[in-house]
């Protein structure tokens, strides 16, 4: 049963195949190390005895295959161990996984023909757990020395940069359960909203740049595109967003579509894909540890909002046919808060297919001396003069 528990060291024994399930407590942080035998947390094994900080709210699981003993130290929201997981089912998947890797590796080096490394998709609906089979799937093969590329289609609780972008980023060591994602050098486009029905045409446009962009990497690397890569989406599955599951399928060509826990996406799937028979559609469990979030978690976790009513457009912007033009912004005080993507473009036509080399946020505009003052993650000059707006504010919290 769930449990609310005092700041006090104590252990927890897990028998083989099962998890202990945490939502760490809302203002203070866990900590926690393996004492004995073997864990992971989702797909990354945990060192002995070390002991490890989680911070408040964090949702995971520790979970073992053979038995281990866990010691926590601080309080939890819950606590509480499952002995039914769909671990089982996940690992299958990665071993398929891997048997087509070690088989694309071995046809690109004998010559024979360009086999493709695995390229999974994972859909389903919100909290569903589709980041954490991703994040799963990605640290298993990078355990086994593979460099798989993660791809975050994601644009509302995306965890490779901030919310409003699509990126990818090579996996090349098992996710760390605290940092998360490395953030070393992925390749990001800025959407610049948090939902794609903003302007859907852009989305697909950049998700195509992207693909694109990913398709020359691969060419010029046998490892890499032996690996393949594992791309997580959003929740959203009906209309418009089942429309922009089936364009980032056929953009990637996708050859494994892990649907989780819904019946009607798997057969609505199954039945539009099947002529084409590289693709494999497989159902999966979701598993009952998943933590539904509320809508306030979700932009809580985003620390970002979206502002109201002239939310769909650049500011000044009146609506216009081409949703994919460019418009360029005034300064003025509507810019204070924002955040704006850095882009790589060296001439404007090339902004919308280039990708950023990252953000600042406006802290300050002096309209009388024309002078904006930002956050920058470095000093010293932007790699570009070409600034992108969106709709994405930051709120300190
Ligand atoms: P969204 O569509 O909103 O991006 P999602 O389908 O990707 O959601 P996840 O982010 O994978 O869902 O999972 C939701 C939350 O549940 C996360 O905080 C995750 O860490 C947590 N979670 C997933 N699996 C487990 C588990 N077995 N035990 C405990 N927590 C879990």
């Amino acid at each position: 049963a769930a449990s609310s528990s005092a700041s006090t060291v104590r252990q927890v024994k897990l028998d083989r195949e099962s998890e202990l399930r945490i939502e760490v407590g809302y203002d203070s942080s866990l900590r926690l190390r393996l004492l004995n035998g073997t864990a992971e947390i989702f797909g990354t094994e945990l060192p002995p005895e070390i002991w490890l900080t989680f911070p408040p709210r964090l949702k995971f699981a520790v979970f073992t295959w053979y038995g281990a003993t866990i010691e926590l130290d601080g309080s939890t929201e819950t606590d509480y161990t499952a002995d039914e997981t769909p671990m089982i089912s996940y690992v299958n998947v990665h071993a398929i996984l891997d048997g087509r890797r070690n088989r694309a590796k071995a046809s690109s080096s004998d010559g024979s023909s360009t086999v493709q490394g695995p390229r999974v998709i994972v859909v389903g609906p919100t909290d569903s757990g589709k980041s954490t089979l991703s994040r799963m799937l990605l640290s298993w093969a990078a355990k086994q020395g593979w460099k798989p590329t993660f791809v975050d289609l994601d644009i509302g609780q995306g965890s490779i940069t901030l919310p409003g972008c699509i990126a990818a980023t090579p996996i090349e060591m098992p996710i760390d359960p605290v940092e998360g994602i490395p953030l070393e050098m992925p390749l990001v486009y800025f959407y610049g909203h948090t939902t794609p029905s903003n302007n859907v045409e852009l989305y697909k446009i950049l998700v195509r740049e992207l693909s694109q962009l990913l398709e020359r990497q691969f060419a010029g690397n046998i490892e890499s595109r032996a690996a393949g890569m594992v791309i997580n989406t959003m929740g959203w599955i009906e209309g418009i967003g089942y429309e922009l599951l089936l364009h980032a399928i056929d953009t990637f060509n996708i050859n494994v579509v892990l649907v989780l826990g819904q019946e009607k996406l798997c057969s609505m799937l199954r039945d539009v894909l099947k002529n084409k028979p590289d693709v494999d559609v497989v159902k999966l469990q979701r598993s009952g540890g998943v933590v539904s979030r509320n809508v306030k978690y979700r932009q809580k976790a985003r620390s970002l909002r979206i502002r109201a009513p002239r939310s769909a457009l650049p500011i000044g912007a009146e609506p216009a046919a081409d949703p994919t033009r460019l418009v360029p912004v005034n300064i003025n005080q509507d810019l204070l808060h924002l955040v704006l993507a850095v882009s790589f473009a060296k001439e404007p036509e090339e902004i919308l297919s280039s990708n950023v080399a990252g953000f600042i946020y406006i802290t300050d505009i002096d309209i009388q001396r024309k002078k904006i003052t930002y956050l920058a993650p470095a000093a010293g000059d932007l790699p570009s003069k070409y600034l992108i707006v969106g709709t994405l504010t930051w709120i300190e919290t």
